[in-house]
């Protein structure tokens, strides 16, 4: 087979012998490719810094179907992930872990390329703002950018919570002014009207303000959640509840959320 030209978004490296290294590319073309990389580990290599985690390159690769590990060959940075804060450095594994946990070899999503590429510049750019902020307290922008990544990941993959329909009967649910809290399964996977929660398991509330931010930042058309500004309240709210969304999609605990609260 002959060599694939793809733009790769770095997801992580191993080392593999003395020399050696094995990296995890998510590439635009073909999906997530883990691909050994001869010669990465000497001093001198064709890959010169360009397989650290996050950074976006160009790479040249083997495809081997059917191989657990392909050949890479060339990389070529097209943009490097370097920051500052811890805070940053901490959301841009947490995107690339996701991301990894949520992928399968070969199987091309381009939209979630492109989505990935964006949180990952949108962490660049708030680098400067983390600086002054604490790792338990990332800046809001922060907060809302890693969470619309995380609800549109979760919707590419067709593992999206349902915010705007009971799950039982997909009567819409509507949030009034003076609502109650709403009921949500989390094995059900949304929102439960009165009529449907009786009965399930694993049901918790939430806020009316907290459903309202789910809905405006789980939408794909940037208008609704780059303007949000929203509430360390409804902010730990919803990081609660989705981190816990997240563990059961996962089937296991998942330790880069623990530094999430907010
Ligand atoms: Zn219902």
């Amino acid at each position: 087979m002959p060599p694939l030209n793809d733009e790769a978004i770095v997801l992580r490296t191993t080392d593999f012998s003395e020399t050696s290294m094995v990296v995890t590319f998510f590439t635009r073309e073909n999906g997530k490719v883990t691909c050994l990389a001869k010669g990465a580990r000497r001093l001198k290599n064709p890959f010169d810094t360009s397989l650290d985690a996050m950074n976006i390159c160009r790479i040249l690769y083997y495809p081997k179907i059917g191989d657990v590990l392909q050949l890479v060959t060339e990389a070529k940075l097209t943009e490097r992930f370097r920051v500052d804060s811890t805070t940053a450095i901490y959301a841009g594994f947490h995107v690339v872990q996701l991301l990894n946990h949520f992928t399968e070899n070969f199987n091309p999503q381009s939209a979630l390329f492109d989505l990935t590429k964006n949180v990952l510049k949108d962490i660049l750019l708030l680098d400067s703002i983390c600086r002054t902020s604490s790792l338990d307290n990332p800046p809001e922008k922060l907060s809302r950018c890693l969470f619309h990544y995380e609800l549109r990941l979760m919707s590419l993959s067709g593992l999206a919570p349902s915010f705007h329909e009971c799950v039982g009967c997909s009567e819409k649910v509507e949030i009034r002014r003076g609502a109650r809290r709403v009921a949500f399964g989390m094995r059900d996977g949304g929102v439960l009207c009165p009529r449907c929660r009786p009965g399930r398991m694993n049901v918790v509330s939430l806020s009316p303000e907290a459903l309202g931010a789910f809905q405006l930042l789980a939408s794909a058309d940037e208008r609704y959640w780059r303007r949000l500004q929203l509430s360390q309240k409804t902010l730990g709210e919803i990081r609660g509840l989705w981190n816990q969304y997240l563990a059961y999609q996962m089937e296991r605990p998942v330790p880069i959320l623990h530094w999430l609260k907010r």
